[in-house]
């Protein structure tokens, strides 16, 4: 089983109240092949929410106390990002995931960019907090935007 960003699934859990349909990752849940979660509702936050960035260089950061995730008007979420990524880390060993394909640029999911934390649009290399998590625990995350090689239909 791999555990996809359930934004990318069509599921209307990003921070607008929208989502981030990705067709091919549609289709993996709909073959059974990817379960969807998503790691911010998980913690306990609601949708629409406040958008948040990391004031730390990463997720990793944040996982060790050097960072903070942080809304748009200044509200902390540290504790939440790290709730909902520990509750995505149980899922995934619930269904023994070995991988993950998460949402570019996330604060959550990024895997390989994510915003710098100015609310500026500037971007800078790093992954999201529970991207950083299943790493750590041996789960390789991908990104959507990278050509993961079980995506192809047999
Ligand atoms: Fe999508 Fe992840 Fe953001 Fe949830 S936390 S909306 S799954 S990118």
């Amino acid at each position: 089983m791999i555990i996809v960003s359930a934004c990318l699934a069509g599921v209307n859990c990003k921070y607008d109240g929208g989502n981030n349909l990705n067709p091919r990752i549609k289709d993996m849940v709909a073959r059974g092949l990817a379960l969807p979660v998503c790691p911010e509702q998980l913690g306990g936050d609601p949708t629409p929410r406040e958008p948040v960035e990391l004031s730390g260089r990463s997720g990793e950061d944040v996982l060790d106390g050097r960072g903070r995730a942080v809304t748009n008007t200044g509200r902390d979420k540290t504790d939440s990002f790290i709730r909902g990524a520990h509750e995505v880390l149980k899922i995934a060993r619930l269904v023994n995931a070995e991988y993950a394909i998460l949402k570019e640029r996330s604060p959550s999911c990024g895997s390989g960019l994510i915003y710098d934390g100015t609310f500026t649009g500037r971007r800078c290399k790093g992954h999201g907090v529970t991207a950083a998590l299943l790493e750590r625990h041996g789960i390789k995350v991908y990104s959507e935007e990278e050509d993961y090689p079980f995506s192809r239909r047999p």
